[in-house]
This record gives C-alpha cells, sequence and structure tokens, in this order.
C-alpha cells in the first residue's frame, strides 16, 4: 500500500495537536548492559537510528529501526556496551527519509555537531565538579554583568593566556600584560564584576570545526546543537567529552574566583531552518510561518521559531534547566527574546525558581522585524510587568547617552547634545515609574516598562553596534584623545552608579575599539580582540571603572532593588542647565551609611554651577578621579561641577 505524499502533509492545526511527552527529554540513556535511543517525531512514517565509528566519515556499523509509542516518540533499547559509538537519528515523513540528525536535544556530539555520541556525563565531571556551588548572590540589585567573546577575551598576544580563544582561557590565573598588569581571570576579579556573560558557546554552525588551524571568527548566533558546548572553543572537537569537560572546568574557574557564569541563549532562530535538527524531525512544528505558508522571519536570520508551540515551550524550559543541571549555568541571556511569547518566558522562570531563585535571566525585549504572533503576546521589553523576574536591556538610557542605535554618527548626552536628558534619568531611575520622570520627553518609551528597578539592563556599550570607544570617536569627530577619555568615563559613570543592573561589555573598561566597526560578528581577531596593552595605556580608565564598581558594591543606596524605595530616596535636583543630570540618593537610602548622596552628570564642555541641598560633603568623585576616602571637602550650597565628568559627594 502506498500514499501520495501531498496527502502526508499535516496542517498547523494538527501539528499543534501532536502529544507531548511527559519528563525530561532523553534521547539517549546509557548503561553499561542497554543503552535507549528515544526521538519525539509524532508525525514520522518510520524512525531509525545509525551507529557510526567515528564523529565523521568512517563507517556505519548498526542501523535499527525504532517503534512508535503513543506519546510520540519513537524507542529501542539495545542490549550491549555502546560506549563511545556515534549516532544519528533519521525520520520518514512524506514519503521520504529525511538527513540525518544528532536529534534535536544531542547532549554530546563530535565535529560539527554532525553525530551525537553515546556517552556516560558523569565521566566528563572534572575533579571536584560535585563539590562546585553558585557564588552566593543575595539580590538581583547586586548584579553586576561583564559580556564577553572567547576569541576578543584570549587572543591577544599581549593576553597572557596560553589557552587562546578556548573555554579553558577562563580557568587560567596570574596571567598578565607585558607591563605585568593582571589579565583574565585574574582581571575579571579586579575588576569586580560578578557575572560573565558569554556570547553564544552552544554548538553553532559559522565556524568549521574540522580546520581550526586557519583563524576564524564568529559571535555564534547560528545555533546548530543546543545543548552541546561549541566545539571550536575546545582543544579537541572530535571527542565529544572534550568540550564537555572544559565547558565544566570553566565554570568552576569562576565560580572559584566568585564569578556566576550567563549563557547568551540564542532559541529564537536557528542557523538554517532546512537543514536544522527541528525540521529534519518534525517538518514545520518548531517554526512559525506567514499565511502564505513560508517561514516567518522575526529573527532577521531567515526563520523564526515557535514557542507557543507546546513541545518547543518545553524545549526551552527543559534546555534552561538542563544547563543549569548539568553545567552550573548560574543565568541566562535571551537573544531577541521579544521573538518569544510572554508564556513561555514565565515558563522558564518558574522552572529555574524551583532550582534556585537567584539564577538571573534577561534578554532584548525587541524583535528583529515583527514576529507572526500578536505584539501582547511577545516576551517584548513593552510587556516586562507582565513578566515579573525578568529583565530587558534599556536602550532608552544606552541611546540617550551614546546616540540612536540607526545613526553612528550621531551623538547624544555623552557629547553634549541637549534634549537627552530625560532618557538618561530614565535609565537613573531604572525604567520604573518615578514622580520626577516625565515620560513623554524619553526617547523610545512613553511609559515605564519595570516593576522593579533590577528588570532593566543599564549600558552604553555590547558587542552589537559600535563599542563605546568608537562611538565616542566617531561623535566627536575624532576628538583629542584626552577628551575621549574624559567622555568614557562618563558615560561608564552613568551606567554604574544607575538603580538597573550595570552592563559591561569586554574591553571597554581599557577603551577597546573595534576600529570603527559596527557589525563585526564575523570580523577578525584583529578587529575584535581585546588589546590587553590598553589596560595600561588607559590604567586611569581601568581604575575608574573599577572604583565606580567598588562604590557600587559599598553603598546600597546605589543598587536600592527596590521601586518604592527608589521612588521615596532618589530625588532629581532642578537645574537651569542643559545636558546636565542632578539627583540625591537620600536619607540613607536602602540604609546606606551616608545620609545623602549627591550624583551630578555634566557633559557640557564647561564647568556648571548648581544649586544642592545646603551642607558639608565630602567629595568621592570628581573631574574624572575618584576616591572613596574623600578627595576633598565642599560646604555650601552652591556646588561647581567640573566639565565633561560626573561628581559625586556625600553627607
Ligand atoms: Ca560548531
Amino acid at each position: 500500500m502506498s500514499f501520495m505524499a501531498s496527502s502526508l502533509t499535516i496542517s498547523a492545526q494538527d501539528l499543534e495537536k501532536c502529544p507531548v511527552p511527559v519528563g525530561p527529554i532523553t534521547e539517549m540513556a546509557y548503561t553499561l548492559t542497554t543503552t535507549q535511543f528515544s526521538v519525539w517525531a509524532p508525525t514520522a512514517q518510520e524512525a531509525r537510528v545509525n551507529l557510526y565509528d567515528s564523529a565523521i566519515g568512517g563507517n556505519m556499523v548498526g542501523q535499527y529501526a525504532l517503534t512508535k509509542k503513543t506519546d510520540g516518540t519513537w524507542q529501542i533499547a539495545l542490549t550491549g556496551n555502546f560506549l563511545g559509538r556515534f549516532y544519528t537519528f533519521q525520520i520518514k515523513t512524506s514519503g521520504k527519509w529525511n538527513e540525518e540528525t544528532p536529534g534535536i536535544f544531542a547532549k554530546a556530539v563530535g565535529t560539527n555537531g554532525q553525530r551525537a555520541q553515546v556517552i556516560d556525563m558523569k565521566s566528563t565531571n572534572p575533579a571536584g565538579w560535585d563539590n562546585d556551588t553558585r557564588p552566593i548572590l543575595r539580590n538581583f540589585s547586586d548584579v553586576v554583568i561583564y559580556e564577553m567573546h572567547h576569541r576578543d577575551f584570549s587572543m591577544c598576544g599581549q593576553s597572557g593566556m596560553k589557552n587562546k580563544g578556548k573555554f579553558l582561557a577562563l580557568t587560567e590565573t596570574g596571567t598578565q600584560n607585558k607591563t605585568g598588569l593582571s589579565t583574565g581571570l585574574d582581571h575579571l576579579k579586579d575588576l569586580g564584576v560578578n557575572h560573565v556573560h558569554i556570547l553564544p558557546s552552544y554548538d553553532y554552525g559559522s565556524v568549521d570545526e574540522t580546520r581550526l588551524n586557519v583563524p576564524q571568527y564568529n559571535w555564534g548566533y547560528d545555533p546548530v546543537n543546543y545543548n552541546v558546548p561549541e566545539g571550536s572553543y575546545s582543544t579537541n572537537p572530535a571527542d565529544p567529552s572534550v568540550r564537555i569537560r572544559e565547558f565544566k572546568q570553566m565554570v568552576q574557574s569562576l565560580h572559584q574566583a566568585g564569578i556566576r557564569v550567563v549563557l547568551d541563549v540564542v532559541y529564537n532562530h536557528v542557523f538554517d531552518a532546512a537543514s536544522s535538527q527541528f525540521q529534519k524531525t518534525v517538518p514545520d512544528y518548531f517554526f512559525r510561518h506567514k499565511p502564505d505558508g513560508k517561514l516567518s522571519d522575526g529573527s532577521g536570520c531567515g526563520n523564526e521559531t515557535a514557542s507557543e508551540m507546546p513541545m518547543m515551550r518545553k524545549y526551552m524550559v527543559e534546555s534552561v534547566l538542563y544547563w543549569i543541571k548539568e553545567y552550573h549555568i548560574d543565568g541566562f541571556r535571551f537573544d531577541l527574546m521579544g521573538v518569544h511569547d510572554i508564556e513561555t518566558m514565565n515558563a522558564i522562570r518558574q522552572a529555574v525558581d524551583s532550582v534556585d531563585p537567584s539564577i538571573f535571566i534577561y534578554g532584548e525585549g525587541w524583535a528583529a522585524s515583527s514576529p507572526a504572533l500578536p505584539e501582547n503576546k511577545l516576551a517584548m521589553k513593552a510587556n516586562s510587568m507582565q513578566m515579573p523576574g525578568i529583565a530587558a536591556f534599556g536602550d532608552e538610557m544606552r541611546d540617550g547617552l551614546r546616540g540612536p542605535w540607526t545613526s553612528d554618527e550621531d551623538g547624544a548626552f555623552v557629547i553634549g547634545k541637549a534634549g537627552n536628558e530625560m532618557s538618561v534619568k530614565f535609565g537613573v531611575v531604572g525604567a520604573i515609574q518615578h514622580p520626577q520622570i516625565d515620560y513623554t520627553q524619553v526617547n523610545y518609551s512613553k511609559e515605564p516598562w519595570a516593576l522593579q528597578p533590577t528588570q532593566m539592563i543599564s549600558y552604553v556599550s555590547c558587542h552589537d553596534d559600535m563599542c563605546l570607544a568608537d562611538r565616542i570617536k566617531a561623535t566627536t569627530l575624532d576628538g583629542d584623545e584626552a577628551l575621549r577619555i574624559r567622555l568614557h568615563k562618563l558615560a561608564e559613570s552613568v551606567v554604574l552608579t544607575s538603580q538597573g543592573v550595570p552592563f559591561i561589555w569586554c574591553g571597554d573598561e581599557m577603551m577597546r575599539d573595534k576600529k570603527g566597526v559596527h557589525n563585526s560578528y564575523n570580523s577578525p581577531d584583529s578587529i575584535n580582540t581585546i588589546p590587553w596593552g590598553n589596560k595600561t595605556k588607559y590604567k586611569e580608565v581601568y581604575d575608574y571603572m573599577k572604583s565606580l564598581l567598588a562604590l557600587r558594591k559599598a553603598h546600597p543606596a546605589f543598587h536600592m532593588g527596590d521601586a518604592d524605595m527608589v521612588r521615596r530616596h532618589l530625588e532629581f535636583l532642578p537645574v537651569k542647565q542643559q545636558n546636565l543630570v542632578a539627583y540625591q540618593l537620600k536619607e540613607h537610602a536602602a540604609g546606606d551609611p551616608w545620609e545623602n548622596i549627591i550624583v551630578v552628570y555634566n557633559s557640557n564642555p564647561k564647568n556648571v554651577k548648581i544649586d544642592v541641598p545646603v551642607g558639608t560633603y565630602t567629595v568621592v568623585c570628581r573631574d574624572g578621579e575618584i576616591n572613596e576616602n574623600g578627595l576633598g571637602q565642599f560646604k555650601g550650597a552652591k556646588l561647581t561641577v567640573p566639565a565633561q565628568s560626573t561628581l559625586i559627594m556625600y553627607k
């Protein structure tokens, strides 16, 4: 009996009704005597598992038909010890066998993620892994994030790190640049960040793992296998255990340094829909489509996944939980979170809370273009109040400081362009409702979107767009270096004193540039690498940012973590001039030992005088210098604030 292929096409409504299995998604379970294979393929006509003797090429050493179960999975239990065997699944739909896939939830893969491996996960644990614990985090308001790419971080000849471009670079201690200043892990500790956000580190497609002798660079926003570390960051991509073990060693070392690890997760799209593990397993199920049947492209990468589909939602929840449990990951940054639906993001938050509510979740509350789901269902920044416990990047303050994302040449507050003060204030309070914010004057959001200030990521620079040093160069028409240093410090001081969660792009603390390249996703190392010599060259910038982080840590007034407290204790001071934002953190805000703290950001190219509540103050930050023990006293009510700098003083 034969079927016409067309009669087997399955409608979207029927796909939605596919059974969803209960319990964790386990495609391979190994014991000494049995290996169980299972693949979810409810629309398949047949399914089989192929066994191989190597990660790529080599010989097929077995092929077994799988049996369909009522929950939509196809299974087989093979008797014998299959440890080390590579395998793929193959699914027959619409009358034809699809290309081989390691499964949608492979946990160990070889070169280029083509085949999965029968593996005993316990054997991948580095020594002491069972005793690895998350560094303590009392509150999300204590989070300070450092975003980094593995190659940016270690490729430079002056990095002092041996494992350049590898996970293991983050396990090295005692590394230095040419003048003896610390680099790598020691540098992160010294700087005072407590979360490292690593750019995509799951197995992605744009770097060919068969030719790692040739330098290849990519950010990695092109997922292939979501639940396995990327092979090119390991010392041997052909051996699946190596990338897993080395990733765990990295996490372990960061944890020992008191730093939590945030994974950049890109569930919103895949490298290529047609050749994705999703499409080869259950065609059309995991992606959204336009009315004409073509793929919807809210990601701008050719496809968008369908988080509202029950199995995709379960997949995202399971994947996040898997990274937490197997790899001890402490936080997640959702790429284009606005492509996902609110219900899924809340399901993830809830599932994560059941393991550890201190795990921090944030994302890009936007999409690249309109997803095929109504706006009010999407995890957009504007809907953040429906997602308590999930933070979003605040582009209002970012662009209020550096200038709009639409044009690299246009500056804003930092270069003294008037009219951006309210967007800066919006960011200072952490995107919450505050009686002194006139939302009509804010650049993008005409109303608050955060319930708590910890729902806003404060930043002025990240891997996307020009980094801060380039942006300042572009908007000051290559102003002299002394000026650019002043403005760099001014911009970072706003980020690091604001009530949201501060976020630093790797190398900004030493004024790294990307030679003006805006979208450096596949630029060579010469563009992307942090030049560690900069730490010496711009030591004053590094020391300034480090001191600001120490000040922030020591003073809860700068990170109250509670919207009501911010409304009560953060009061903007009236100023007559443009390009000036002044406020006080009053009445021992959040129990701060300092009674009143005055903070002024002045981006005017001249000194300005402002009225402050009369008193005797100790100045801790002035004119690009900072010292928590005091730079001098101020008495009276008429304060002079030096040009293009931040002033902080306390009573
Ligand atoms: Ca890869």
